[in-house]
């Protein structure tokens, strides 16, 4: 399906402008863009697939086809990337499907609130436990309508710039200064303390609050309630989109794309180091021995601790730096597990859920909480949130005819087991209790979806240290690259000083969900990075 660099070392031409560290959709957005700046670029990848953690496997049975990690494509669809590209990302075969029904959360009571693009729907699930919550919704919604362009524009904007600075005189000229003021309270807010001056049913606050732990915000941590805010919205307005066939389409239309416009892609094939001369960065090293020299820049689309710590010498004259880097912050670890079913999970809470993209298990906002201070304090969690993705519900095509596949994201898990929170799993390493954790997912699903087990007709359980072993840039298998609370994000990310992708090395430049604007599909970092290096 991709092809390795075959050429013999005497055939290749080793030198570029740009060397890209790492096949995530990020470097591949920067060296997409470079190359179409007439850059002569290639992209360096230790694994033997590109995509770093979006990649689509049949990692249960023959055909059923799942994604390894990230599922929901709706950050790519909705990023400049995208925008700028997508007539040639069709071309070179992108396929997306939209989900009309985005989101749902059940509750104890066995009931369930969700999210469909059809605002009449919404609004009457919502009227049904609170008329005056049905109202706030829509009052939400319509004031997202205009704050959109303004918090989606700072979103795309490299942190601090002119553009960003731009976008904020915009939105004051149009919105006035009550707008930022409230704008500038939504970006330090806690999800909790939003929901509650909002809104006014548990349910309601209940199912926004699932998407803070999507990154790494329980109900009362600051600066969370901007990712609640921004997906129940957005899902309403636009709904949810994933890949046709698997989350890794958008890998294959960038790699395509990436080779019609002579850029290379050379898999298998970690770097070691990076070169430097003279204090500026001028190619990489490969684990086989090869150089491959950079003229203008090396980008790594890797962990800064991986470039800090691993692939760079120490340097005294950059010991300040890279002892920030040492210091910044993983986020909790996540577990992935992957079912093939024969049919999709019988929810008790009604069968309308079977149509949903995702279903959130994480039925009130003391969970959330009681999760999220039990996986800090390195314990397994009693009763983890899950984020259940039902894509063949959307797309059947992932597998054989009748069949499903279910993707279960486990919310947040300790790197470092200090013990169990229930006290019934003995093992202090993941490899040990990754199995007896699942069953403990599979129970909590098993009430919510009764008979579940009996539809099971394969499993694969990627523990926060399999994960690791996938992608090194999820390290103790944080799926964010990098807490995001507020200190270490916006112009705080990686560290201060640092956030517009440069670094003390000369011509070495960081992209990647550890860079603003963080995880997620949205290619953000890499297509600004290509921008400020090519000259917008
Ligand atoms: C389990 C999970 C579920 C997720 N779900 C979603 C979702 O549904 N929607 C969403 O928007 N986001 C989701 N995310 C987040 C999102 O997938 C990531 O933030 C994003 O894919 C990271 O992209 P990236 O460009 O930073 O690089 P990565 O995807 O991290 O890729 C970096 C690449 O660099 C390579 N690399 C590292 N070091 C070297 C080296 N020395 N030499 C050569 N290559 C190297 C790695 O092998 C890897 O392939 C999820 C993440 C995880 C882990």
């Amino acid at each position: 399906m991709y092809a390795y660099d075959t050429r013999n070392e005497g055939e290749q031409a080793m030198n570029y402008d740009a060397i890209v560290i790492g096949a995530g959709h990020n470097g591949l957005a920067a060296a997409v863009e470079l190359a179409a700046r007439g850059w002569s670029v290639a992209v360096v990848e230790a694994a033997g697939e590109p995509g770093g953690a979006v990649k689509t496997r049949e990692v249960t049975l023959p055909g059923f086809r799942h994604d390894l990690c990230a599922m929901n494509l709706s950050m790519f669809a909705g990023s400049a990337f995208f925008n700028k590209n997508k007539d040639a990302l069709f071309a070179n075969g992108l396929g997306i499907v939209p989900a009309a029904d985005c989101f749902a959360s059940v509750f104890r009571d066995q009931t369930w609130l969700g999210v469909s693009t059809d605002l009449e729907q919404t609004s009457s699930r919502i009227a049904g436990i609170s008329p005056k919550d049905a109202a706030a919704w829509k009052a939400m919604l319509a004031e997202f309508g205009a704050d959109a362009p303004h918090i989606f524009g700072l979103l795309g904007s490299p942190m601090p710039s002119v553009a960003a600075a731009k976008v904020v005189w915009k939105a004051w000229r149009a919105r006035g200064t009550g707008w930022l003021y409230d704008t500038l309270k939504l970006l330090v807010s806690s999800p909790r303390d939003f929901l509650d001056a909002r809104f006014e049913h548990p349910k309601v606050k209940t199912m926004m609050a699932a998407w803070g732990l999507h990154l790494d915000f329980a109900p009362d941590v600051a600066g969370g309630a901007l990712f609640p805010y921004l997906e129940s919205m957005a899902n309403q307005a636009f709904g949810m989109v994933i890949g046709q066939g698997g989350a890794d389409t958008i890998i294959k239309a960038m790699t395509s794309l990436l080779a019609s416009k002579g850029g290379e892609l050379i898999l298998g094939s970690a770097v070691d180091r990076i070169e430097t001369s003279g204090g500026a960065a001028t190619g990489v090293r490969l684990a086989d021995g090869r150089v491959l020299t950079a003229r203008k820049a090396v980008i790594a689309n890797a962990h800064p601790q991986i470039v800090f710590g691993k692939l760079l010498a120490a340097e005294p004259t950059r010991a300040g730096f890279d002892a920030k880097i040492a210091k910044f912050r993983a986020g909790p670890g996540t577990m992935m597990i992957h079912l093939a079913l024969d049919g999709l999970p019988d929810w008790a809470a009604g069968e309308a859920l079977k149509k949903f993209a995702y279903v959130h298990v994480a039925p009130d906002l003391e969970m959330m909480s009681r999760v999220y201070a039990e996986a800090v304090d390195g314990l397994l969690p009693g009763e983890p949130a899950l984020v259940v993705g039902q894509p063949t519900a959307v797309d059947p095509s992932r597998a054989p005819d009748g069949r499903h596949v279910l993707w279960v994201q486990v919310r947040v898990l300790p790197a470092t087991i200090r013990g169990d929170a229930l006290g019934a799993i003995e093992g202090r390493d993941w490899d040990t209790v990754k199995d007896a954790y699942a069953d403990r997912v599979l129970d909590i699903l098993e009430h919510y979806a009764p008979g579940l087990r009996a539809r099971i007709l394969g499993r694969s359980v990627f523990s926060p240290l399999d994960l690791e072993r996938e992608n090194p840039n999820l390290i103790g298998g944080d799926n964010l690259s990098g807490s995001h609370h507020l200190d270490q994000n916006f112009l705080f990310r990686p560290v201060p000083g640092y956030s517009r992708y440069r670094t003390p090395v000369k011509s070495l430049y960081l992209c990647g969900a550890s860079t603003w604007p963080g995880a997620g599909t949205g290619s953000g970092s890499g297509f600004m990075l290509a921008g400020m290096l090519a000259g917008k």
